[in-house]
């Protein structure tokens, strides 16, 4: 299980510490000629890698890319002698120059529901979590991670109680969804049956601390030639960064949630702490302006219940009324516990009667049903035993000391 921590299952901590270190020296000694990874590059930087690799000229580049582009993003190629439209000389000179890679899945676990845990490698000692739950949307979705822990504290999110160890790049975020892809082998030649139709920011970190990042993989995801994964079907979840929900929509024309959980600003800066910068008013007027939002294209609003703390009659009450005027459905979730978590899940009856309030005033209001509890997969479950490491231990790993 990989309860407490993904990786201790697999890999000592005193290792990960030792990786980490090594991290830290790779950073400050690059070998010479790297090779570059195209898998999980956008358009203009695929372009733009072919161009110094080979001095050519941008109109031929962006013809080539536009080939590479659609070996790797549409049939997940990962051998350049696949790429039988490419004269051969040409396949061998890439072969030199470029890799195609994905990051390494370290652990996979599969739920009794079908539900699959990974635990993804970026690199020595940099571990994120995604989980492919299936029969969510169209087909199933796939849950990204963003950013390797969270900075945010959210009190009853595990990953929250995961200090940031960075930012995941749009190609490391990309790569999650290739990685899964070719695990469900779900490319033209694994057959007709789609499997993966959705993508949602859930995972670990908050998208919008990584918004550059998080818009950049979009437009690969979602790009026609390639993975083709429409953005309508990606959502980005946030707790609340206010001033970069209108740069996302305009950047990315995605699908917003928001991980509401409190309807009071005393209680939402408790659970949600970001919360005391943005409060809950100017979070609902963001909302309001959100580009593109309508009826067709409602807000998701999660709210976790947790017994005897936010899940009275009254809150759903003033949930109701705090919606007025926005395009909206409300996703219940079951509090999700984690070892240590200082909560409990409201009883379903009471979830129930909480529901039934908001639906009569005309929300849609499903209760999610927990998806991969067993293997800890589920929402707010999700930590690695990638931690930011102090200078000091980083030294201290290096000199060998324990
Ligand atoms: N940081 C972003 C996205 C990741 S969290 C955000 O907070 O929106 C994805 C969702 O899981 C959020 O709605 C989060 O509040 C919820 N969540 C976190 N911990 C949970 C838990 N223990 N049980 C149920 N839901 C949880
Ligand atoms: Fe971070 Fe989201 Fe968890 Fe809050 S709920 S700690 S923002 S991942």
């Amino acid at each position: 299980m990989l309860d407490g921590g993904g990786a201790s299952a697999y890999m000592p901590l005193a290792m990960a510490e030792l990786d980490l270190s090594r991290r830290s020296s790779i950073a400050a000694a690059p070998p010479a000629h790297p090779a570059a990874n195209l898998a999980g590059m956008t358009r203009d930087a695929l372009k733009e890698a072919l161009v110094r690799a080979f001095e050519l000229d941008p109109r031929k580049a962006r013809m080539r890319a536009t080939q590479i582009w659609r070996w790797i993003y549409h049939y997940g190629a990962t051998d350049f002698a696949a790429m039988t439209d490419i004269a051969k000389d040409m396949r061998a000179r890439l072969a030199e120059r470029f890799v195609i890679a994905r990051p390494e899945i370290v652990e996979r676990q599969v739920s009794s529901d079908g539900t699959r845990k990974y635990l993804l490698r970026m690199g020595p000692g940099v571990d994120v979590e995604c989980v492919f739950i299936p029969d969510v949307g169209r087909a199933g979705a796939l849950c990204v991670s963003s950013q390797v822990g969270c900075t945010l504290n959210c009190t009853f999110c595990h990953t929250g109680t995961q200090a940031l160890v960075r930012n995941l790049t749009a190609a490391e975020i990309v790569g999650q969804v290739m990685a899964v892809k070719d695990d469900l082998c779900e490319w033209p030649s694994g057959g007709d049956e789609r499997r993966l139709s959705n993508i949602v920011f859930m995972g670990m970190g908050e998208p919008l601390y990584n918004l550059d990042n998080v818009a950049s993989a979009i437009d690969v995801l979602s790009d026609g030639d390639g993975i083709s994964i429409s953005r309508r079907r990606i959502t980005v979840s946030t707790s609340g960064v206010v001033p970069q929900m209108r740069p996302l929509g305009e950047a990315t024309s995605a699908m917003l949630a928001i991980s509401l959980h409190a309807v009071n600003d005393p209680l939402r800066d408790v659970l949600v702490p970001i919360n005391r910068k943005y409060p809950i008013a100017a979070l609902m007027d963001a909302c309001r302006a959100y580009p593109g939002v309508g009826n067709a294209r409602r807000i998701t609003f999660e709210y976790v219940m947790l017994k005897g703390v936010n899940d009275s009659d009254a809150e759903a009450r003033e949930l109701v009324r705090l919606l007025k005027g926005v395009p909206a459905k409300i996703n219940l979730i079951p509090f999700n516990p984690w070892p240590g978590a200082p909560y409990e899940c409201s009883p379903w009856a009471r979830i129930e009667a909480f529901a039934d309030i908001v639906n009569r005033a005309g929300y849609a209001s499903p209760i999610r049903t927990p998806r991969g509890r067993d293997i800890l997969a589920a929402c707010g479950q999700l930590k690695s035993e990638s931690v930011k490491k102090r200078a000091s231990e980083i030294r201290r790993a290096r000199a060998g000391a324990p």
